[in-house]
């Protein structure tokens, strides 16, 4: 089983799916569309591990460390295919999360979204 460094980077992780992808020459496979469509399949995969269940039955499922493992592996799945789909495009995950987390920021300010779920939209201060 692959172990991560101690010190790993989001450029080191993409790095490792890319190679993973590319000893396997699937990457004829990995059109847009495709990796669009399997983000979004994993992220399902990942809301079935909580679907009908309530928050206390969530909690209590990741107590239990095999259905956690399976959480992580659904989050894991979720990642890899954002990254794929990322490099596919020419994008670069650490410059797209920075700015978005900019622009965030923008339209979240702290004093006005600070413990409440409320839309940008519905914050109002502007
Ligand atoms: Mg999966």
């Amino acid at each position: 089983m692959l172990q991560p460094p101690a010190t790993v980077t989001l450029a080191d992780l993409v790095a490792a799916v890319c190679r993973f992808r590319d000893e396997r020459d699937w990457a004829e496979f990995h059109t847009p569309k495709n990796l669009a469509a399997a983000t979004a399949i994993e992220a399902a995969e990942l809301q079935e591990r909580f679907l009908w269940k309530t928050d206390a039955e969530v909690d209590q499922n990741l107590a239990d460390a095999a259905k956690r493992a399976g959480v992580a592996d659904e989050i894991a799945d979720v990642v890899m295919f954002a990254m794929l789909l990322a490099d596919r495009l020419g994008i670069d995950l650490a410059e797209a999360i920075t700015a978005k987390l900019a622009a965030n920021e923008q339209k979240y300010p702290v004093n006005l979204a600070r413990g409440n779920a409320r839309k940008y939209t519905e914050l109002g201060g502007g």
